[in-house]
């Protein structure tokens, strides 16, 4: 079954985990995915460094581990920093693994790194991986607008070319105001896109995320959210429990708006994912 059919009789609900960093032991990864595979998320889908290093198979390895439990993996694939053939390289060794369904992305532009010219956006790495079999092929989308497009309208109009191009389905980049996603939606549907959309949701449970979140990631933080990640920045387990409530809370008005899908940023932390999991098992199918 590939991911696009599941979201014609039900709310998809997903994971997203990433390969350790080389200090860490790749148990630290699969002890996680032990966890998370109790869960029974529709699919879990493995990061993938845009770096240009052309080593896929960590991500690949975990890919295939979670295949392996049961679970359909969704292998992402930044092209940016690739050239066609590593990208055929990866693409050969999924298929060998069985891997079906890939997450195509164009990568951020390091400046250190001038960008290989084969792929210049996620829609031409789409356009190649319908020639190269039968992908479930999802892509990225930005509630708030991606940071490089001069605004949301533009960046809906380029949205609708990668769909065109041949994406199944959509993940967001996560967003802590639900406002946001609710606008994009009724662009994108106004544009014509009509594919499932997953909402991206960002459990923030540790202060090293809260300084991550207000540095780097774009995304409007709310009054009520800054509120409760000052008050509670000082006391680990009140920021944890803080912040799993709050992301229940987004995906609860979500699932009442009747969301495609939830796509859960684990953060390879199944503590956090089981919380959620449990709270929200009523109001989408988990
Ligand atoms: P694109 O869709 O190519 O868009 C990039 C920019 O170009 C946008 O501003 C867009 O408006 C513009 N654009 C697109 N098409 C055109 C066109 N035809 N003409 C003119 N302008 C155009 N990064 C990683 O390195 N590894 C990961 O594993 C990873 N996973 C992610 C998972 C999700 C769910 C999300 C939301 C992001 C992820 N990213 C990952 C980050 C992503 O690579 C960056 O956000 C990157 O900057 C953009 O990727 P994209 O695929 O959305 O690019």
């Amino acid at each position: 079954m590939k991911v696009k059919e599941l979201f014609k009789n039900k709310t998809v609900y997903s994971f997203e985990v990433f390969p350790p960093k080389s200090t860490s032991s790749i148990d630290t990864i699969y002890n996680a995915l032990d966890k998370l595979v109790d869960l029974k998320p529709d699919f879990i889908s493995v990061t993938f460094s845009a770096g240009g290093s052309g080593n896929s198979t960590l991500a690949l390895d975990i890919a295939s581990k979670v295949k392996s439990m049961g679970i359909i993996p969704v292998l992402h694939l930044p092209c940016i920093n690739y050239t066609r053939e590593q990208i055929d390289q990866t693409l050969d060794e999924a298929k060998r693994r069985g891997i079906e369904h890939i997450l195509a992305l164009r990568g951020d532009i390091n400046p250190d790194i001038p960008p290989v010219k084969d792929f210049v956006y996620a829609s031409d790495l789409i356009r190649y991986l319908r020639t190269k079999g039968d992908f479930d092929i999802a892509a990225a989308c930005y509630p708030e607008g991606h940071p490089d497009a001069e605004n949301i309208e533009q960046d809906i109009e380029n949205l609708k070319i990668k769909v065109n191009a041949g994406a199944d389905h959509l993940i967001t980049q996560l967003f802590f105001d639900n406002a946001y996603f609710w606008d994009f939606r009724e662009k994108a549907a106004a544009k014509g896109i009509n594919v499932p959309i997953e909402a991206g949701i960002m459990p923030v449970v540790n202060k090293k995320q809260i300084e991550r979140m207000v540095t780097t990631c774009g995304a409007s933080l709310p009054r009520k959210f800054v509120k409760i990640m000052q008050k509670y920045e000082h006391n680990p387990e009140a920021l944890r429990d803080a912040g799993i409530a709050y992301a229940i809370d987004q995906i609860i008005d979500l699932a009442a708006g009747d969301v495609d899908g939830i796509h859960l940023y684990t953060m390879n932390n199944p503590y956090v994912a089981t919380k959620i999991s449990e709270a929200v098992s009523g109001v989408i199918s988990v």
